[in-house]
């Protein structure tokens, strides 16, 4: 892809910012008032790169004090959902940002495949729950043609099993070109092909955060090396479409699914960005219902894992 293709990309890169006070006005004038919460669950087996890439994400170390266990330690790991919340405010555009780290998420089953089954069947559980975004992660280990394809192949598994993605909004017709034109290209490069780092290098008197190799830098926010900057501005530009597609279209089916079945209706756990922030005596509810959240998805992925590991024997 030419430099010029990958314009729009380049207008949102300012550095020190992730972007939020940069959302399209007419659409987020509400959120960029109020504020909004956005949950972010990084999923993946540990040494992946997530926290790299979270960090990386929103500038904000989420595990300043995280201990790696050893491979003996990892054989005999369950899987521990590690949740983090951050707060991160800019030019008063404030963001809660919750990410849900799964380490030792498949570290003990033994497969060579590139998208894992238990990928595929984390996936299978949750696309009806949450939106899924395809993340290749250390796209700087692979040359370009064994990017592509990759990329191919995870689309064709996703499609073979009936996955549903997160669906980019289609673009109405009066909107510019430019913004129609990012969001083509944000659709051409899922699963977003991405590298992490946290280290500032400078590369020809420029500073930029990359990998330093001993025949070169990766740069993560060089659209020419990897997608981080598509998957950013496909995070912060379409981060209030993510979160109506879980309360429109998730939350309303799991709704319908468990009144179906007679089944009682916990209530909505985020606050839509509409309603008026609760007040300050509700937030220890509000926690305690995210906790319960996190303990219900926590189980869910300690029984996947089992019923994997039995199949695997
Ligand atoms: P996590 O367990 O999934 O959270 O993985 P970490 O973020 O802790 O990263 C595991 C290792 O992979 C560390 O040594 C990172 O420096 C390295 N790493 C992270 N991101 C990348 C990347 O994009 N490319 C490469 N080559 N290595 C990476």
């Amino acid at each position: 892809m030419s430099n010029e293709s990958l314009k729009p990309f380049r207008n949102i890169e300012t550095p020190g910012y992730v972007g939020f006070a940069n959302l399209p006005n007419q659409v987020h004038r509400k959120s960029v008032k109020k504020g909004f919460e956005f949950t972010l669950m990084v999923v993946g087996e540990s040494g992946l790169g997530k926290s790299t890439l979270v960090n990386t994400l929103f500038l904000a170390d989420l595990y300043p004090e995280r201990i790696v266990p050893d491979a003996i330690e990892k054989t005999h790991q369950i899987v521990k959902l590690d949740a983090s919340t951050v707060e991160i405010e800019e030019r008063g555009v404030k963001l809660r940002l919750t990410v849900v780290d799964t380490p030792g998420f498949g570290d003990a089953i033994d497969n060579t495949d590139r998208l894992k089954p238990l990928d595929i069947e984390f996936m299978k559980q949750l696309h009806n729950k949450v939106n899924i975004v395809p993340v290749i992660a250390k796209a700087d280990v692979l040359t370009k043609k064994e990017m592509l394809r990759l990329k191919k192949r995870v689309l064709e598994e996703i499609e073979s099993n009936g996955i549903k993605i997160y669906p980019l909004p289609d673009c109405d017709s009066d909107e510019d070109e430019e913004y129609k034109e990012q969001v083509r290209q944000l659709r051409e490069s899922v699963p977003f092909a991405v590298c992490g780092a946290n280290t500032l290098l400078e590369v020809r008197g420029r500073k930029v955060r990359g990998r330093l190799y001993p025949w070169g830098v990766v740069e993560v926010e060089n659209p020419d090396h990897c997608d981080f900057i598509k998957l950013r501005t496909m995070l912060i530009t379409h981060m209030q479409d993510l979160q109506e597609v879980t309360q429109e279209v998730h939350y309303e089916n799991y709704r319908s699914e468990r009144l179906a079945k007679g089944a009682p209706v916990p209530k909505r756990q985020t606050p839509s960005v509409f309603e008026e922030k609760p007040p300050t005596g509700d937030k220890d509810r509000i926690l305690q219902e995210k906790e319960a959240e996190l303990r219900r998805m926590q189980e869910m992925l300690a029984k996947m894992e089992a019923q994997m590991q039995q199949q695997q024997h």
